[in-house]
């Protein structure tokens, strides 16, 4: 297929030589040179400008930073620019209020559209093996599906358009509440004079257990490998969680939602992503 690919940087990078891999004919723009010239590199023709890349396009794919240039990239280069019938997938992580807004945009101009948003990080943006949680009808869910399987492992349908993203917020809520629960109780029982790997075997196999503690320990040294072994470098960074966190906020605040704890996760990764947002969201145990 002939896929239009906007935005190339830590994760669509990966994402667009995965679909290089599945044989895909991969255009590609980026407002960075550098990005532009790794793309190159894998094997995408690059463009000057999104509307250029999506002019035959029968697919187009963005992983861009934030909901307002989701907004401005499809509204003024890809809807009524890509062809008539092209699906048009957004992976990007934005607000669910925006996703819809331009779902709805493109479906009055006649395209099929789905919000795509990921879980995973760059490793698995690399290797092709990111989870897809889809928004949209079941026409552009059907449509989507084979292209988002040439870059991950799990491609799921969420419901309607939308909804690929609150799965994704709702999903980051609940990890940041959990990884900061795990990283009090490490803190704690080692105050209490627990060493941290017998709590470890303890918890790991009681009913505290949870994907923070044995599958991403924040305590060096202790379960599999993790961002914690490596001084909490690479991995998730707390920037990005606070981002998903903000969105999560004005999600819940739009639905009426309570969530007393994702508010009070949500504050703490503000202040310590205020001078450590590079760092994996696990060193939020450095703050205990
Ligand atoms: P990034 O900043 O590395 O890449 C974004 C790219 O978009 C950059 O190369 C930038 O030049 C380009 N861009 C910005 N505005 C543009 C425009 N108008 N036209 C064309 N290109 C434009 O960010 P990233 O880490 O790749 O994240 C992308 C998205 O994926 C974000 O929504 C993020 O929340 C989400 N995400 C990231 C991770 C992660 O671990 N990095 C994990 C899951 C989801």
């Amino acid at each position: 297929m002939k896929i239009a690919f906007i935005g190339l940087g830590n994760m669509g990078g990966g994402m667009a030589a995965n679909l290089v891999k599945a044989s895909h004919d991969v255009r590609a723009f980026d407002l960075s040179q550098d990005a532009l010239a790794a793309a190159k590199e894998a094997g995408c023709a690059t463009f000057g400008s999104a509307r250029a890349a999506c002019e035959e396009a029968e697919a187009v794919v963005s992983m861009l930073p934030n909901g307002n240039i989701v907004r401005d990239v499809y509204r003024t280069d890809v809807i009524g620019q890509a062809p008539k019938g092209a699906v048009l997938l957004d992976c990007s992580t934005i607000d669910v209020a925006t996703a819809r807004e331009v779902i709805a945009t493109a479906e009055e101009a006649g395209y099929d559209m789905v919000d795509a948003p990921v879980s995973g990080g760059i490793a698995a943006a690399n290797g092709g093996t990111l989870t897809f949680m889809v928004g949209g009808s079941e026409t552009a869910f059907g449509r989507a599906e084979p292209i988002l399987e040439a870059m991950g492992k799990a491609v799921i349908h969420a419901g309607d358009a939308g909804n690929g993203q609150a799965a994704k917020i709702c999903n980051n809520m609940l990890l940041a509440i959990q990884m900061i629960g795990t990283c009090e109780a490490f803190s704690m029982a080692e105050k209490l004079g627990l060493d941290p790997q017998t709590f470890y075997d303890i918890s790991s196999v009681s009913s505290g257990q949870c994907w923070s503690m044995t599958s991403y320990c924040p305590v060096p040294g202790v379960g599999p490998q993790s961002p914690s072994d490596n001084e909490y470098q690479g991995g998730f960074a707390s920037a990005l969680m606070l981002k998903d966190l903000k969105l999560a906020m004005e999600a819940a605040e739009s639905a009426g939602a309570t969530t007393a704890l994702g508010k009070h996760a949500k504050d703490i990764y503000e202040s310590f992503a205020e001078e450590h947002g590079a760092l994996d969201f696990s060193g939020i145990i450095k703050t205990l």
